[in-house]
């Protein structure tokens, strides 16, 4: 899985933290960064039903981050997500926007969220 230079959440440079994530070592600014980013593959891979992820990108702070998943594939998902103190997942939002899955118009669509969005 490709992730963000630095510290995998935050960027920060500083911090000496390794955890394996997904079979990976990772590094990490601290344990709470480590904990905020196996509890957001979780959430990933249970609300897409991936079974691997190829890339994570992050913008944004610890106010709220705005997140895109790839798979190997092209598929992206996007959301929105912010955390606890504790690292736990306070608040996910997937975007709902035309880069959701981009290539899962091919027939092979495997969407396990819900779409409740009307189509256009
Ligand atoms: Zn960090």
């Amino acid at each position: 899985m490709k992730v963000p230079e630095g510290c995998a959440i935050c960027e920060s440079t500083w911090g000496n933290y390794w955890e394996e994530v997904e079979g990976q070592r990772m590094f990490f600014c601290c344990e709470i960064c480590a904990v905020q980013f196996k509890n957001m593959i979780a959430e990933v891979k249970s609300r897409t039903g991936w079974q691997s992820i190829g890339e994570i990108k992050i913008r944004g702070d610890y106010r709220g981050r705005e997140v895109t998943a790839l798979r190997d594939d092209g598929s992206a998902y996007k959301f929105l997500i912010r955390f606890g103190s504790k690292g736990e997942v306070q608040k996910f939002s997937p975007m709902k926007d035309r880069q959701e899955f981009v290539n899962a118009d091919l027939g092979t669509r495997k969407d396990n969220s819900a779409r409740t969005g009307t189509k256009n």
